[in-house]
């Protein structure tokens, strides 16, 4: 028997291979804009998956779970929208688990998820991507109508972007219905557990009741406390979260330039700082693309 490694293939999109070889992709994300630095592997080099556990509906993390579920026969856990979109691009119904939350699904003998319910980052702020040590004030008690029109902007940007990004888009883009209501993931396995959130927002009840070994979490974007924008730096959001969590490990996800022209490479020295002052027993380990990393621990 090996040991579980976890490949980081940019956003937030992972691969967990488990002691007992079981393939869990933690969101689809791999085809992306040619500008963008690419991990190497793209949908097609995936041969083999058996679950697929997808975060939230936005294209950055739900595109290409479609043709790896059609292809490998892989199953699908995600919100009610996401397997809305996936089953309308042509995945099978037997193979979609809708969840929102609550939900424990077994993986195999000896591997599970729990689903939480959480929330996605502040996409709507005027600071949509802020450097992680840059305070961030305001923008309180907004109604979800004021929000929408604060997302012009974002369409906006988007629009004003060439047309190999524009054709990424229109292809990518499989709902019209937001984030479709973000999930995070506890991967139990035989060797510890890794929680597994894809966008900078959580409900800190939830978070305070879990403990995991290892916790990937989105460090770019305006973060979501409570359905709120966080006041103050993404730094001291994601050192709050880690150490309400009290992991082991901290693995950063959705920094990389995944989309130039409106993501920026974060710098996460300033998270590794506030994560050593806050959380001392949790270490930060930035993965590099697809490095098959052990991730609990044991080579
Ligand atoms: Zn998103």
């Amino acid at each position: 028997m090996g040991t579980a490694t976890l490949d980081w293939y940019g956003c937030a999109t992972f691969r967990l291979r488990t002691a007992e070889g079981l393939t869990v992709f933690l969101d689809a994300y791999l085809d992306r804009v040619p500008d963008a630095e690419q991990s190497g592997v793209g949908v097609d080099d995936v041969t083999e998956a058996d679950w697929i556990l997808v975060g939230h509906s936005h294209f950055d993390h739900v595109w290409g779970a479609e043709r790896i579920a059609r292809r490998t026969g892989a199953r699908v856990v995600g919100s009610y929208e996401s397997v809305r979109v996936l089953a309308d691009a042509g995945v099978p119904e037997d193979q979609l688990l809708a969840v929102a939350g609550g939900e424990r699904v077994a993986l195999d003998a000896t591997t599970s998820v729990r689903v939480l319910p959480s929330l996605h980052s502040c996409v709507w702020s005027s600071q949509p991507m802020p450097p992680a040590d840059e305070v961030c004030l305001g923008e309180l008690g907004l109604t979800f109508q004021d929000r929408g029109e604060r997302m012009a902007a974002l369409w906006a940007g988007f629009d004003a972007m060439g047309d190999d990004v524009k054709a990424h888009l229109a292809a990518a883009r499989l709902g019209e219905r937001g984030d479709g209501g973000a999930l995070v993931f506890v991967v139990e396995t035989s060797e510890g557990s890794l929680l597994f959130q894809d966008s900078i927002g959580c409900w800190s009840g939830v978070l305070a009741g879990e403990s995991p070994d290892v916790a990937i979490l989105a460090v770019a974007g305006r973060g979501n406390r409570d359905g709120e924008p966080v006041q103050g730096t993404t730094a001291d959001f994601v050192a709050e979260q880690a150490a309400a969590l009290g992991a082991r490990t901290i693995v950063p996800c959705h920094h990389d330039d995944w989309l130039p022209g409106f993501s920026r490479p974060m710098d996460t020295a300033p998270i590794r700082d506030a994560v050593a002052r806050e959380s001392p027993g949790t270490t930060l380990v930035d993965l590099g693309y697809a490095d098959g990393h052990a991730i609990f621990g044991r080579d």
